[in-house]
């Protein structure tokens, strides 16, 4: 198969959620794009197993599979990267903020934006760069960075009019909002992910949306309508992944129910 349609099919499987067929297409993926040479594809191939084995919950190899792509990037280039570094360190970024590293991630994500300039994908990966930063100061408990990121985030989604990094960051969005206290934000925040989210049919997307307005909802007085909408966010990440959203999700609704039993207590 050509190595331009196993791509399509790698994308198409990991936006369903189907991590192993999107497994077994990367891995060919991988093997036609070394085959042929080129760098780029090689890299974004390595990319796509390592979203993979994140999604699994298999972070070493997810670690080792991107810094093998992070590996193809020439560290003296001055000129484009065909290795694309910038989306490679997005998700080391990510990935380190799930090991709980904080300092790394900090670095890491402020790498991939500071390297986004020259990526084909340079609106996409700052926008993206900004929401991780504003997780990452969230749960540092720097409500006010965080709000600085997510407004970045924000504008950087809305100026390149991408549905995509508009459902990708919308749950990062109405948490911070959350947090924040600005409830009305919150709400519009989710509205336009979903809606985003469901015009690319993204399950995951959806899903992440949902679980982080669950406590939106709560703030509203709402718990059961809260504990519900994390409920059944967790039911598509048990049967898609990833597997972090499970944790966490389950963490979530624990702190609903703690919330909930001391309303009515
Ligand atoms: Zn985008």
């Amino acid at each position: 198969m050509a190595s331009r349609a196993l791509a399509t099919l790698t994308y198409a499987a990991l936006d369903r959620g189907d991590l192993a067929t999107a497994e077994t297409l990367a891995n060919e993926l991988l093997g036609a794009e070394s085959r042929l040479g080129h760098v780029s594809g090689e890299a974004a191939a390595l990319r796509a197993l390592g979203r993979v084995f994140f999604g699994q919950g298999r972070v070493e190899e997810a670690e080792q599979t991107l810094q093998r792509a992070l590996a193809l990037a020439d560290p003296l280039s001055q000129g484009p990267q065909p290795a694309d570094p910038a989306s490679t360190l997005l998700l080391l970024g990510s990935l380190a903020i799930e090991r709980g590293d904080f300092p790394v991630a900090a670095t890491t994500l402020a790498d991939a934006r500071a390297l986004a300039e020259r990526s084909p994908a340079r609106e996409h990966l700052t926008t993206r760069a900004n929401a991780e930063l504003a997780r990452l100061a969230l749960l540092q408990g720097n409500v006010a960075d965080a709000q600085q990121h997510a407004a970045a985030a924000y504008a950087g989604a809305s100026e390149h009019e991408c549905r995509r990094c508009g459902a990708g960051i919308a749950a990062t969005l109405v948490e911070v909002a959350c947090a924040a206290g600005e409830l009305a934000i919150a709400d519009a925040r989710r509205t336009e992910g979903l809606e985003h989210a469901f015009r690319l049919a993204l399950p995951i997307a959806t899903a992440e949306i949902r679980g982080a307005a669950g406590r939106l909802l709560a703030a509203r007085g709402d718990v059961v309508g809260g504990r519900n909408e994390c409920s059944e966010a967790l039911a598509v990440f048990e049967r898609l992944g990833p597997v972090y959203m499970v944790e966490r999700t389950k963490r979530r609704i624990t702190e609903l129910d703690v919330t909930g039993q001391a309303q009515t207590a």
